[in-house]
């Protein structure tokens, strides 16, 4: 069973039942909605069949929110423009002001004329129309196309490195959240996080309405993001590697670059980080990928992202369980060839029983690697002690039990983990590994002559007291 977590975007090609017990089999753990597209009515129907799924023991998926964040876009058109490569083009930000004569566009950040200067790149239709600012007047910017292309309405803008005037949660986004906590989705991505308060805003957000449960994964996607990298992380439980904005917003060269110091920087801080799109981005549309498309995710493995992320190849792709099989061959390859060091991470926002929490479960995969013992187990109500032994990035099986639901949620983001509710979980810390070791025996990932390395508590006069213990399953 691989140990990298694969996020899988729904969309018409993958909403159906059969297709979402399909990708849980192909190798899925988290299915992502995309808020700049979904709309409810759909999305709620296919949250429906995931929770059924999931209740039935068919699945066991989680649930994203990917918000669609404060974008700017172009206004509507007539009818779509063709721009030659030379054409200069007006774009307004007062509505009024524009007129729909093939030679003007309408953009609808408030500030663009104020925040842009002469010589700023302009990308528009996500990275595929590259104009140049040559002037600046009252209420319009005068700009030179790059190249031709031709341009529809309400397209996509990124200013690059622009410290943008906009809000961290737009009032969409409010609604989106909102969304996702009354239909119990366990993960919110945000877009466009470009500091900490960003994170907190949210953070207070779900806190008001009793559902700090749902844990906030930032998406770095532009400049000012990677320049806030470590507070931005400090600040979220996970963190994306939104590729496909990041790789407009900043020199493309740098992309790679920017991945290696997110995933790194998030390992140092043990919280989770995916690697998001374009890694099978040509099976949309054939049934085997690139040479290149195959490097990057074993790249991405030997990195150590927690998960990695497919979009367009399961949202409207012609070979989407296809796309997820070999997403998962290249990880089982990848894994198979990593070297797993357990480096240790930051102690920071620990208290004390969590740093020796920490250390035993550091001990307790080194010790399991030396004496090859078959499992590691650990007992977590909320998921924390399963995100230490993630951070580590284990080379044994860890099965990780809770009582909770929202906790197994949470853990399938996890390297490495493999989550289990335990139906009869008991404060008799010690019964719990009697029920666990059972669980395992019943499901036939346990047999009779097994070692287990298990990190328990053990209640003496009313205290707990962390321990390890070496176990021969009888
Ligand atoms: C991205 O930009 O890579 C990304 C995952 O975000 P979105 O799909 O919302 O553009």
């Amino acid at each position: 069973m691989k140990k990298t977590k694969i996020i899988a975007t729904v969309g018409p090609a993958t909403e159906s039942e059969e297709q979402l017990i399909a990708l849980y089999r192909a190798g899925v753990n988290i299915i992502r909605f995309n808020f700049s597209h979904a709309n409810y009515e759909v999305a709620r129907a296919i949250m429906g069949r995931i929770r059924k799924l999931n209740s039935e023991g068919k699945t066991n998926l989680s649930a994203l929110l990917d918000t669609k964040g404060p974008e700017i876009r172009t206004g509507d058109l007539e009818s779509k423009i063709q721009f030659e490569k030379g054409d200069t083009i007006k774009i307004y930000t007062d509505i009024r002001k524009f007129k729909d004569d093939g030679a003007s566009l309408f953009c609808d950040y408030d500030s663009l004329v104020e925040d842009v200067s002469i010589g700023q790149a302009i990308e528009i239709d996500s990275g595929l129309f590259n104009v140049e600012v040559i002037e600046k007047t009252s209420d319009h910017i005068l700009v030179l196309a790059k190249n031709s292309c031709l341009i529809g309405s309400r397209r996509h803008v990124n200013l690059p490195g622009v410290r943008l005037r906009l809000p961290g949660i737009t009032d969409q986004d409010k609604k989106d959240v909102l969304f996702a906590i009354e239909e119990g989705y366990d993960f919110i991505a945000m877009s466009f996080v470009r500091n900490r308060s960003n994170v907190e805003e949210l953070r207070s957000l779900l806190a008001l309405h009793d559902a700090s449960h749902i844990k906030i994964i930032s998406k770095i996607e532009n400049q000012e993001g990677v320049e806030n990298l470590d507070e931005i992380i400090e600040a979220s439980d996970g963190v994306m590697v939104a590729r496909g904005d990041l790789g407009i917003e900043v020199p493309i060269e740098k992309l790679p670059v920017y991945q290696r110091e997110i995933v790194r920087k998030s390992m140092i801080q043990g919280k989770f980080v995916i690697v998001a799109t374009h890694l099978l981005e040509t099976m949309i549309e054939n049934p085997f990928p690139t040479r290149a498309e195959v490097s990057d995710i074993f790249n991405c493995v030997m990195q150590r992202a927690d998960c990695t992320m497919l979009s367009g190849e399961t949202t409207i792709g012609k070979y989407p369980i296809k796309a997820v099989e070999m997403m998962t061959a290249v990880i089982n390859e990848a894994e198979a060839d990593m070297i797993y060091d357990h480096k240790d991470f930051s102690d920071d926002g620990l208290c004390v029983r969590d740093i020796e929490k920490k250390q035993l479960i550091k001990n307790a995969l080194t010790m399991s690697e030396s004496l090859d013992v078959r499992a590691v187990l650990i007992f977590t109500k909320s998921g924390r002690l399963a995100r230490f032994a993630a951070a580590f990035r284990p080379n044994s099986d860890v099965y990780a039990f809770t009582m909770k639901e929202s906790s197994v949620r949470y853990m399938n983001a996890l390297f490495g983990i493999r989550p289990m509710l335990l139906p009869n979980w008991s404060e008799n810390l010690g019964g719990n590994l009697d029920s666990a070791i059972a669980l395992l025996k019943e499901k036939n990932l346990l047999l009779s002559g097994d070692r287990i390395v298990a990190v328990n508590d053990i209640q003496k006069e009313w205290k707990e007291i962390p321990v390890m213990e070496i176990i021969t399953i009888e």
